[in-house]
């Protein structure tokens, strides 16, 4: 089966009202009709953007989203928020919020469902720290934590969320997993699904996030089952993300 590429910019907590405008009229240069191209700007950017990529293909991720759908939450923002500024993805379980602001398999699950129940897609990143890799737990971790979203949501659920594999090691550390590694990784993920769904096994987007660059994207993107890329640090440089962009054939 044939599954689309997406490229996917996550911006962090980056940018200026300035700087963002800059980084999408450099983006709005590219031909992104060879697969989907999609940014990740913070919540107060989200407006502006949404309206400056109005006529183009590439479309917006939201970084994060309340588990709550209204109500009396400060600080949090609903998945029905995020449908007004025309978001299509958004972002759970990223290691920067699974480590940094404690949010558990479980909680990652909840949010997952609620997008899905809004119709939202959801980017589900997964991926091991270094000890669990060096103590050979990288499989053992990506499956608790895809599992966790399978017990609330289903598999079948799957058809509509992308994976992102994201090794903790090689988020912002300049040191990206090699395609091997990563084809390695992305292959037992689609084999642990197609346990339960071959159908569902073989649709499901996998990227792969974590340092990558246009020097390293071809050779990612030539392995079978890597289906894109999550580009953290990369994606705030238009002619980079581009490139990468580009690799994607
Ligand atoms: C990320 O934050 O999802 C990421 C992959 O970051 P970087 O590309 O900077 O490693």
């Amino acid at each position: 089966m044939i599954r689309q590429k997406i490229v996917a910019g996550n911006w962090k907590m980056n940018g200026s009202k300035e700087t963002v405008s800059s980084l999408v009229e450099g983006l709005l240069k590219m031909d992104a009709s060879n697969s989907e191209v999609v940014v990740s700007p913070s919540f107060p950017y989200l407006s502006q953007v949404s309206d400056a990529l109005s006529a183009s293909a590439i479309q917006l991720a939201a970084q994060n989203v309340s588990d709550q759908s209204k109500g009396a939450f400060t600080g949090e923002v609903s998945a029905s928020m995020l449908k007004e500024f025309a978001v299509k993805y958004v972002l759970v379980g990223h290691s920067e919020r699974r480590s940094l602001y404690a949010e558990s398999d479980a909680f990652i699950a909840s949010k997952v469902k609620l997008l899905l129940e809004e119709g939202l897609s959801p980017m589900l990143c997964i991926g091991e720290t270094l000890a669990e890799r060096e103590a050979e737990q990288t499989l053992v971790v990506c499956q608790r934590q895809v599992q966790a979203v399978i017990d609330l949501v289903g598999i079948e659920a799957f058809g509509n969320i992308v994976i992102a594999y994201e090794p903790v090691w090689a988020i912002g550390t300049g040191l990206s997993a090699s395609a091997e590694q990563a084809q390695d990784v992305h292959s037992a993920i689609r084999q642990f699904l197609a346990e339960l769904s071959q159908t569902v096994a073989e649709k499901v987007q996998i990227l792969y996030g974590g340092s990558v660059k246009a020097s390293s994207s071809s050779a990612l993107f030539a392995m079978p089952d890597v289906d894109g890329a999550l580009v953290g640090g990369a994606s705030l440089d238009a002619d980079e993300f581009i490139a990468i962009v580009k690799s994607a054939g």
